[in-house]
């Protein structure tokens, strides 16, 4: 292992020379094998510590190649690409053994990729896919069209919409971020639940805004999504209430809820709408409890972590990663083979059993 880090060290060195020579990312020299077992460094890039979900995921990995003996470095790009793209840099030059990614922006790694491949440097892409390399050697993620299709069964069943009697009611579309390839399938999934209802007019999008590039919200930031529902109040909503907001993400959830606020919902004649969610995040769970936001979907990070631990193992002792979907996930230039968790829709009747219970939220933080 020494004889090893001592020949990574002077690899890296070179490396680094040679990116400060010609200022981009080399092909050349370099190849090593990289080895398992303990000792072994493991760099772990996220996004942003802004949302609790991140700060969990970065956590559980921490502590589960630990456990398996593995030292780690754990960085995080604060929404920033050319930060978490420095990062990476970084840690390719400082001679970790395999990569755990979730991109900021799943187009903005294929330069620093090809660096690590130069190193012989795995790669596995954690929860958003990683679009346009070949280098990206497995994926852990949730079914992430099912996020989507389980936030918008919950308003199609809220509201009764199945019956086809009920309606019209009024709703507005919220998506995530326009450069997380994630954001799609949630909205796809989302778009083909609800479409049947807008094609009867049991669902009227108040704003007219239905298209994916009209409802997106950069970097998933609760502000942007606050100002946009501020702005859809204001100009089509003068005498008609809106009954339902997908949103993709309990921090765009809560933004969208202080909009409304605003606007005077939340009272017993003006109730707020039914407004999804996603990342069971605590202050979206109280506010379920209190009755303002309606759903979120959880997705255990915990269980995420583990999937990511397996693959990151497995390709640093030359064993094929267990997966369980080798079709669904293209990522422009391969199919990425994945390990797809199932994601859980909770609303006030089951947060209980399935957050405090399984010791996912501690009841001490929800009260
Ligand atoms: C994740 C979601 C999260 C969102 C914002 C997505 O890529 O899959 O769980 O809500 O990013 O952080």
């Amino acid at each position: 292992m020494r004889t090893r880090r001592a020949a990574l060290a002077v690899t890296a060195v070179s490396l680094a020379l040679s990116l400060t020579a010609c200022g981009q990312s080399s092909d050349g020299g370099g190849k090593e094998e990289k080895k398992g077992g303990k000792g072994s460094t493991v760099g772990i890039a996220m996004p942003t510590k802004s949302s609790e979900r991140w700060i969990a995921d970065g956590k559980n990995m921490v502590s589960q190649f630990e456990e398996l003996g593995y030292k780690t470095n754990l960085q995080y790009g604060e929404d920033n690409v050319a930060q978490q793209v420095a990062q990476i840099e970084n840690m390719i030059t400082k001679g970790v053994d395999v990569l755990v990614i979730a991109a900021i922006d799943g187009r903005a790694l294929s330069d620093v990729l090809q660096q690590a491949a130069a190193q012989n440097i795995k790669v596995i892409s954690y929860d958003r896919l990683i679009l346009g390399t070949k280098n990206v050697d497995y994926y852990a993620s949730f079914d992430n069209e099912k996020v989507g299709v389980l936030q918008a069964t919950y308003l199609v069943d809220k509201l009764g919409l199945k019956s086809g009697k009920k309606g019209p009611f009024n709703i507005e579309l919220f998506a995530g971020s326009p450069d997380d390839n994630n954001t799609g399938y949630f909205f796809d999934g989302a778009w083909k639940t609800l479409k049947p209802y807008i094609d009867k007019k049991q669902l009227v999008v108040g704003s007219g805004q239905t298209k994916l590039d009209q409802v997106t919200t950069l970097r998933w930031d609760g502000g942007t999504a606050q100002r946009r529902m501020d702005d859809l109040l204001t100009k089509s909503y003068g005498s008609q209430d809106v009954d339902a907001v997908l949103s993709p993400y309990d921090g765009i959830s809560i933004g969208i809820l202080s909009a409304l606020k605003s606007d005077g919902y939340g009272t017993p004649a003006k109730p707020y709408p039914l407004v999804t969610g996603q990342d069971a995040e605590v202050a979206s769970i109280k506010s379920i409890i209190a009755g303002n936001q309606t759903m979120t979907v959880y997705k255990d990070t915990r269980a995420l972590a583990k999937q990511a631990v397996q693959m990151a193992d497995a390709v640093l002792n030359d064993k094929k990663a267990e997966v369980n979907d080798e079709k669904s996930y293209n990522n422009g230039t391969k199919v990425v083979p994945a390990y797809l968790l199932n994601p859980v829709s909770v609303d006030k009747t089951n947060y209980q059993k399935e957050l405090v219970d399984s010791g996912y939220i501690k009841a001490s933080d929800l009260t």
